[in-house]
């Protein structure tokens, strides 16, 4: 009787799971586990949405697997150390799991590899979390894609070319799972929370499979309207499936089947936006810590901790910015043209390095992913490989009045702006003060006055540019 362990980690699912399926159809006897990791926990602080949307992820998972009389092997600890020691304890033969491009990962897959194949075991790696990977799509010269436009048709075209149109998934026949009934620390019997020494912190969204689907089918519901919307952050106009395909609560091909069977290109070209970033990761590794672009690393950032500071607690006195970093604070989230919005302003207006933006964002996105927060950010900062111009600079005051024309979503997050006129608001600083003791709040007061002077500051970007770009 042969038997497997499938390992999981940002796929978690038991649906459209390509090792899943793989090691039910090749073993008898198939088990299952995950890893809190403590190399990744342990530089965490102790209150984090991520870590209790995973959680809620698993129980659902412990829950459909209970109909089956198994459950999910949780582990706690190095995952170099605790795969192989429940490997050995199973007595498997083989270990499947899905490739995961972060660098991090990749050293650790390594290591896992190895132990296993000490234990005379074989470990089994498929692709589940892009459609298409690494160098699979190259340019006529067998060269990676630098640029996204001509990366995406060539996408487009491959899949044409091979699947006619149609998104394939993978069946997964849960029949072949081992027994698991009598786990001491179960996902739903031990409190993990405390164990791992973090406080239970709730996101608006709750993760796992069924709330993704949930979300999905809302989507669908305007998904018509996608192009229109997308860019105004009071409309919900997008999917907010960002954190479910983060931790593979919803498969990706299943997004790309509504995507290119309903003919939504510019949804499509969002989720092939993130393959490429993926990509990029995976074949230019040196972008985790670095420029993509290495002349960019020479730019000496001018800007002040106390900026920097003011940026992250929404105090800057630019009503968008200050209503974006406040809902991201309190949320964990952040709307697409928001995050460019922001991210523009720390390095272009602030003058501050976009690797500290990246990092705190880092930190706190529910939806946190190395690929495409980098990507993100080498983007807006222009370090990147298909960025923004460095003398492209968003104007954070003509963004508020053609994304929020209404101030719906600054009204939300900045309250104390509510009394301006729809012309006042996305500049408060330009009320004088008649308009500011009718709008009861006084600037500099109740809202901070600016932190810097936009124009100033763009000219300032620019000859920094320049000087580092010599
Ligand atoms: C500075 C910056 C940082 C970012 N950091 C992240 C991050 O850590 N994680 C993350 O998932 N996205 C990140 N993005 C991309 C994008 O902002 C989010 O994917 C999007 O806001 C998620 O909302 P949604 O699910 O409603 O997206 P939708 O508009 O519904 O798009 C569907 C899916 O396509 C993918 N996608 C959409 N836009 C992009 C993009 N520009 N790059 C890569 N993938 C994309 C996401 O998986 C998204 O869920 C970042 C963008 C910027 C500018």
């Amino acid at each position: 009787m042969s038997k497997a362990l499938v390992w999981l980690r940002r796929d978690l699912r038991l649906y459209d799971h390509h090792a899943l399926s793989a090691a039910l159809k090749d073993h008898d006897e198939v088990y299952l586990c995950f890893v809190f990791d403590k190399l990744i926990l342990d530089k965490l602080p102790k209150e984090d949405k991520r870590l209790t949307f995973i959680h809620q992820g698993l129980e659902e998972i412990s829950q459909d697997l209970s109909k089956h009389q198994s459950d999910i092997h949780i582990l706690h600890g190095d995952p170099t150390e605790e795969v192989p020691k429940l490997f050995k304890k199973l007595k498997c033969d083989a270990l499947y799991l899905n490739r995961d491009y972060e660098p991090y990962a990749q050293k650790r897959d390594e290591s896992v590899h190895k132990e296993i194949k000490k234990l005379g075991g074989s470990c089994k790696i498929f692709k589940d979390i892009v459609f298409y990977e690494k160098g699979e799509i190259l340019n006529k010269q067998g060269e990676v894609y630098k640029v996204f436009t001509p990366y995406k048709k060539a996408w487009l075209e491959k899949f044409n070319d091979t699947y006619g149109g149609v998104v394939p998934q993978f069946k997964v026949n849960l029949k072949n799972l081992a027994k698991v009934t009598d786990l001491k620390k179960s996902i739903k019997d031990h409190d993990w929370h405390k164990t791992l020494g973090f406080k239970e912190d709730p996101a608006l969204l709750t993760g796992g499979v069924k709330e993704a689907k949930k979300h999905l089918k809302e989507f669908k519901k305007v998904i018509d309207d996608y192009e229109k919307a997308r860019d105004f952050p009071a409309m919900k106009g997008t999917s907010h499936l960002s954190p479910y395909i983060r931790f593979g609560m919803i498969s990706i091909r299943e997004l790309l089947k509504v995507g290119i069977e309903g003919g939504h290109k510019v949804w499509t070209s969002e989720l092939i936006w993130r393959e490429f970033y993926q990509m990029i990761l995976s074949q230019f590794p040196h972008v985790e810590k670095k420029s993509y672009r290495p002349e960019y690393d020479n730019i000496k950032w001018r800007g002040k901790k106390k900026e920097f500071e003011a940026w992250k607690e929404g105090m800057t006195g630019f009503p968008l910015i200050d209503a974006s970093m406040r809902c991201f604070k309190e949320t964990g989230m952040m709307h697409n043209r928001l995050r460019m919005v922001v991210a523009s302003f720390l390095c272009k207006t602030l003058l501050v390095d976009w690797k500290k933006g990246e990092e705190y964002f880092a930190q706190k996105l529910l939806d946190f992913d190395l690929a495409a927060n980098n990507g993100g950010w080498q983007w807006c900062s222009s370090s990147g490989t298909d960025a923004q111009p460095y003398f492209r600079i968003f104007n954070p005051t003509t963004q508020s009045e053609k994304f929020d024309p209404d101030a719906e979503f600054i009204k939300e997050w900045c309250p104390e702006l509510k009394g301006f006129s729809k012309k006042k608001i996305h500049a408060p600083w330009n009320a004088d003060m008649i308009e500011q003791s009718e709008a009861s709040c006084t600037i500099g007061e109740d809202y901070p006055c600016p932190v810097v002077d936009y124009k100033e500051k763009r000219h300032e970007a620019l000859e920094m540019y320049k000087e580092g770009l010599k």
